[in-house]
């Protein structure tokens, strides 16, 4: 009466021999949710308190000029943690929503070219001093999915390139028409990771010190939430690098998400 769940493979055993290999990931699976549904309510139930003590904390500080200037300091470090700490409940959060196969979110046709646009000026915008961001738009195709998550992962893999490259480097953006799908390509001259860090990467809270890098505050949670949003969409994360050359990270998308400019026209005229 109870709901199993099987996983079922097939894996290859011998020379013409194959194996059905049936295991019940029942307790597994629930497991799985107990967790992410704990995470969720916990990050839910921090969101507020922050929030609130961010209100306060924007009141003082500052604004008095009674203050010494040592307590002007702890008030800014104040400020930085707990927005630190609002930037990891919001990625939490993010992550459960992603996770959730439950949750589903609209799909529309997604201008690509116009959304990265707006992410390099945004990022262009907010940055005092930033690598050179070259954006190159190969192809004027758009992707089928959810406006959102896409762009949120496209975000984070332009601001990593942007956070650990230095300010003489180079960011390129590519988006280019594969035939067979299409493919984002975010490239770095930045410091590069070394090759036994690359699988785990997308793990959550998974970090690697970057030598020299003006920032050390991340959460270790962006590149799981790049990898969650693509894997929604069918696509893959890949991920190439070279210790002092830099690094490249590729979102690639299947044919079937991609809405090419005549199919545009066909939609139009239907
Ligand atoms: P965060 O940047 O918040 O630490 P991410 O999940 O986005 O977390 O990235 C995980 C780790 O991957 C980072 O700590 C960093 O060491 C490494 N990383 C990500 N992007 C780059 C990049 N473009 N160049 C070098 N290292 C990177």
């Amino acid at each position: 009466t109870e709901n199993i769940q099987l996983d079922i493979r097939i894996v290859p055993y011998g020379e013409d021999l194959r194996l059905l290999v049936a295991q019940d990931v029942t307790q597994l699976r629930f497991m799985e949710r107990v967790r992410s549904d704990f995470v969720a309510n916990v990050s839910h139930e921090l969101r507020t308190p922050l929030t609130v003590l961010r209100g306060y904390l924007e009141t003082l500080g500052p604004a008095d000029e009674s203050l010494p200037e040592s307590n002007l300091k702890i008030f800014q470090r104040m400020r930085e943690q707990t927005a630190r700490m609002e930037s990891l409940v919001d990625g939490l959060l993010s992550l459960t929503r992603l996770e959730s196969p439950a949750h589903q979110v609209v799909q529309k046709k997604l201008d690509v070219p116009a959304m990265l646009k707006s992410i390099c000026d945004e990022i262009e915008l907010l940055a005092d001093e930033h690598p050179t961001i070259e954006l190159i738009l190969e192809t004027d195709a758009h992707l089928q999915g959810a406006e959102q998550e896409l762009r949120s992962a496209f975000s984070n893999l332009i601001v990593n390139a942007v956070k650990y490259t230095p300010a003489t480097g180079r960011v390129t953006v590519r988006w280019r028409d594969e035939g067979e799908g299409a493919r984002l390509d975010v490239e770095d001259t930045g410091p590069g990771i070394a090759q036994h860090h690359l699988p785990r990467l997308t793990e959550r809270f998974y970090r690697v010190a970057v030598d020299g890098c003006k920032s050390n505050s991340g959460s270790g949670l962006g590149l799981a939430i790049v990898k969650h949003a693509l894997s929604r969409h069918g696509a893959e994360l890949k991920i190439a690098s070279t210790i002092g050359k830099g690094s490249c990270f590729s979102c690639c998308f299947p044919e079937e998400r991609v809405v090419r400019a005549d199919s545009r026209a066909e939609s139009r005229r239907a």
